[in-house]
């Protein structure tokens, strides 16, 4: 078999249970690939933005596309909080790219919950003036 997250060839004890459902990533991707919530909070005029992503690495194009699946994590936090008022971002590489541009107009908001895959710091956009 070969991992899609990192192309080498693998192979597994052959068990009943690959009958039906071959792994598709392998022992250690799945061990250095293991999605972990972390937090950032940042404040900003009127609120604070509470940045939440799964992996501090930087990820290779095809990494994202296979971890996306992962986002299942966000969307059941969005889901929780259904009723709450806040601005919820979910920011990619496209989004990222010119969130300045856009930043200072939702950021008036309030509170803000941005989601993301990867982390990106996002120190480099002002956010208080
Ligand atoms: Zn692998």
């Amino acid at each position: 078999m070969k991992c899609r997250l990192c192309n080498r060839f693998f192979n597994l004890e052959d068990s009943f249970s690959f009958l039906f459902r071959f792994p598709e990533i392998c022992p250690d991707c799945t061990e250095n690939f293991k999605p972990n919530l972390k937090t950032e909070v940042i404040p900003i005029n009127g609120g604070v933005i509470n940045y939440h992503y799964l992996y501090e690495k930087n990820l290779s194009f095809l990494q994202k596309t296979y971890l996306e699946r992962h986002n299942k994590i966000f969307f059941k936090m969005m889901q929780k909080a259904e009723n709450s008022d806040e601005t919820v971002i979910l920011i990619d590489d496209g989004l990222l790219h010119d969130l300045k541009n856009w930043a200072q107009l939702i950021f008036s908001l309030g509170d803000v919950t941005i989601y993301s895959l990867q982390y990106h710091d996002l120190s480099y956009v002002n956010f208080l003036d």
